[in-house]
């Protein structure tokens, strides 16, 4: 049977992060069918989605989680799945396992754009509600740095902005033509 690499997952292949993670989980479909009798056929479904996003953290924790005593300061662990995941101070509280258990991500081009897609699922929310959201589930490394970016780089938001800055010009220009002609 044929074996996936985590290591072999180039996510940063592909343009945005529901995309990669479809790629990823079609070629994990082809992978299942040629190696077993029983095949999965249809579109794909919830699970499908899951394992492939599992394996692209794993294979990006792999890269860059390496640091044993970093690991041990971080009090990470394996989840069932083989994630890594860190115990935070919430570890027995009333919190969701998520929020106590949070998935630590590096910064990488991958996580930009897992930021970009969450930030666009939140109405283009601002740096701190967008980094609330991905506390929810993510401890990601430089996320302030990394969301920043991602703010600063979408079209969406700039030109949201930029319309913003262009109304009290407006207003003073109809300001100026009411002095001029209406006096
Ligand atoms: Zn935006």
């Amino acid at each position: 049977m044929m074996n996936v690499q985590t290591t072999d997952i180039k996510s940063d292949y592909f343009s945005t992060y529901s995309r990669n993670n479809r790629v990823v989980a079609w070629t994990l479909r082809f992978i299942h069918n040629i190696s077993n009798a029983t095949k999965i056929k249809g579109s794909l479904g919830y699970e499908e989605f899951k394992g492939a996003e599992v394996l692209v953290f794993k294979s990006l924790q792999s890269n860059a989680f390496q640091d044993e005593r970093l690991l041990a300061k971080m009090q990470a662990f394996k989840d069932e799945d083989g994630l890594l995941r860190i115990r935070t101070k919430f570890a027995d509280s009333y919190e969701k396992e998520d929020f106590k258990f949070p998935i630590p991500l590096p910064a990488s081009d991958v996580v930009v754009k897992l930021i970009l897609e969450e930030h666009v699922k939140a109405m283009h929310a601002g740096s701190s509600i967008l980094l609330a959201r991905l506390r929810e589930k993510f401890w990601i490394i430089r996320a302030k740095r990394l969301v920043k970016r991602v703010l600063s780089e979408c079209v969406i938001c700039k030109r949201y902005k930029a319309k913003h800055v262009e109304v009290p010009s407006l207003l003073r220009c109809l300001e100026l033509l009411r002095q001029r002609y209406l006096k």
